[in-house]
């Protein structure tokens, strides 16, 4: 954290992170905005600037798995340096004060006004709310006082933008995500779980750099980390479309490192960026060590089968795809030339469907998941 009266570039100093560090993250967060390289100054001076943008970090009911996946990133650290640029005025994890002191920095933040709300964790809706109580007040209440004088929200991690596990059937404590009661502020939802802490800092560089939020999908998700699905950049795509499947944990093909569609993968159907991001610091990700996409940025991810094949709607493995044969008959020229001329029509307007359907060009498609909650998830008032 800044030391009072210590600009960034002390800061950065007396933590060891050079200009040279500095320079290059900024160039990942224009990267990972899918901004051109030319956009790293630009964000350089914004984070440069003096003036700091208040936060305000709620914790509802969540297990702190993203506070911890921000926190616990590398040196010079992600989180860190986006830290450092913030003025985190409550987080009742990670700040000094406690009891009556933090709530009082905290209403003293909300009564100025002009702060980012980050929200982690589901809200109870049940008997009043009963169910998550801070400070003598339900969590409810709490997102209801803290939006008011938000400038946006930022809701991370599945929980505070689905419902997450909170909303797992059946459901008791009626968990349900910001954008469900918040209808009134402009929110953005990062869901994941956890979040990557590389989308909540380019969220964050974006709103400070351009003093707004980033272009979103139906679902509110900002589409330089949501716009493209896992299975279009995934490093086992190749097996997928060679038929090439695991088929048994610890087989041939698990050990070779080929496509974990029939272990249940749900990567053809979850749009995120961990192929390309990657966590804890691009190490990894799930199916890089072996473990089929569970699909956590996507609604009702929770209610999906893990282990079982997911029913795809826009291409098929190989495998299921008739098989090549012998032709049977002679081949006669003329119908050829009328039967090719014909197939070549239908295969160009199926290749134009299939182009629009997998670039978006003819719109943003949601992810076609077969849950109740998938369905009710169409937020088009949002946007
Ligand atoms: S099904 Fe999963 S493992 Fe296979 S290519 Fe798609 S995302 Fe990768």
């Amino acid at each position: 954290m800044h030391l009072l009266g210590e600009t960034l570039q002390e800061t950065f100093t007396r933590k060891g992170i050079t200009r040279r560090d500095f320079m290059k993250f900024c160039g990942v967060m224009a990267s990972a905005l899918a901004l051109p390289k030319s956009t790293a100054d630009l964000i350089a001076r914004a984070l440069e600037s003096p003036k700091r943008l208040p936060v305000i970090w709620l914790e509802l009911q969540d297990c702190a798995g993203c506070s911890e996946a921000f926190l616990r990133t590398p040196t010079p650290t992600v989180g860190e340096l986006v830290l450092d640029v913030l003025s985190v005025d409550y987080h009742e994890t990670i700040m000094a004060a406690s009891g009556h002191a933090a709530e009082a920095a905290k209403q003293a933040s909300m009564a100025a006004g002009g702060y980012i709300l980050v929200v982690e964790g589901a809200i109870s809706t049940a008997d009043d709310g009963g169910y998550c109580c801070i400070a003598g007040k339900s969590s409810m209440d709490i997102i209801q006082e803290a939006a008011k004088n938000a400038v946006a929200i930022v809701a991370i991690g599945t929980c505070a933008t689905f419902g997450g596990i909170p909303k797992a059937a059946p459901n008791p404590t009626s968990a349900v995500g910001v954008m469900d009661v918040i209808r009134d502020k402009p929110i953005i939802n990062l869901p994941g779980c956890p979040v990557n802490p590389v989308n909540l800092s380019a969220t964050i560089v974006h709103y400070l750099t351009f003093n707004r939020l980033p272009e979103v999908d139906k679902l509110l998700r900002p589409l330089f980390a949501y716009g493209a699905k896992i299975h279009d950049n995934c490093e086992r795509r190749g097996h997928f479309d060679a038929g090439e499947f695991v088929r048994q944990w610890g087989d041939e093909g698990h050990r070779k490192g080929w496509c974990l569609y029939q272990m249940g993968c749900k990567g053809p159907v979850t749009f995120h960026n961990c192929p390309t991001v990657r966590y804890n610091n691009g190490t990894s990700w799930p199916v890089a060590s072996g473990h089929p996409c569970i699909g956590c940025s996507e609604p009702g991810f929770w209610e999906m089968k893990t282990y079982e094949p997911i029913t795809l709607y826009e291409f098929a493995p190989p495998e299921q795809f008739p098989s090549v044969e012998k032709p049977s008959r002679e081949i006669n020229p003329a119908a050829v030339a009328i039967s090719g001329t014909a197939i070549g029509f239908i295969t160009g307007a199926a290749g134009a469907i299939a182009y629009n359907a997998l670039t978006n060009r003819s719109g943003h498609q949601k992810p076609e998941i077969e849950t109740e909650e998938a369905e009710k998830s169409d937020h088009s008032d949002h946007t």
